[in-house]
């Protein structure tokens, strides 16, 4: 059976947002090669999801549970695309709250995990992202330029539009503060799910998956 495809999550496979572990998936109860390992967040904790049940939906439906939180996602044009997002498509996961950017209206696909070396390219595309950046974490560019290394404590996450092809980048940062700007409304339920991927996280980066992609 052919790897599902996912618009926002096109490279899904190679950013280790599911791993080819045969197991049998907890919703369709079907043996499959491929099981996700990015965020969940549900009442109950659920592990070895299936891609095809990510795809059609019905992983979301059975645990009422969304892939990525809809409070930090970017505005989109269409109610349906948070939608589609949260309920249909692989998420991922760093160590403080993600946030999945948008342009044209639309959700970007998320692209690669990035440092400064690997943005080059796209410095120019990126300078109101990179602005912001350092704005929200109070460093100049070339504190920046240092710190952003893939792989390291500060991780780029770079996007591209569907629609017009720019790319767009976020950051994400092991350091226990968030900036005030990034925060969503957390529930418990939400804390909880996070500190299970911490530790997921923790577990990821020691076996150099980061370094793998
Ligand atoms: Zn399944
Ligand atoms: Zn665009």
């Amino acid at each position: 059976m052919e790897f599902p495809g996912f618009q926002y999550t096109p490279r899904a496979l190679d950013l280790g947002i599911f791993k080819e572990v045969v197991s049998i998936c907890p919703v369709c109860r079907q043996q499959r090669a491929y099981i996700y390992v990015g965020p969940f967040y549900a009442e109950e904790e659920v592990e070895g999801i299936c891609p095809w049940c990510i795809k059609d939906g019905s992983a979301a439906k059975k645990y009422d549970g969304t892939f990525q939180d809809g409070v930090s996602c970017e505005p989109v044009d269409d109610i349906k695309k948070l939608e589609e997002l949260i309920t249909r498509a692989p998420g991922y996961s760093a160590w403080q709250q993600e946030r999945w950017l948008s342009h044209c209206g639309d959700f970007c696909a998320l692209e690669a995990y990035v440092g400064w070396e690997e943005l080059l390219p796209w410095t120019h595309e990126l300078s109101a992202d990179l602005l912001d950046i350092r704005t929200r974490y109070g460093m100049t560019e070339a504190d920046l330029e240092k710190s952003l290394v893939k792989g390291s404590g500060m991780q780029g996450y770079l996007f591209r539009c569907l629609h017009c092809g720019r790319h767009r980048l976020t950051v994400n940062t092991d350091q226990g503060e968030v900036p005030a700007q990034s925060f969503g409304p957390f529930s418990s339920l939400q804390v909880r799910a996070r500190s299970s991927l911490w530790a997921f996280h923790c577990d990821r980066s020691r076996t150099g998956f980061f370094s793998s992609v």
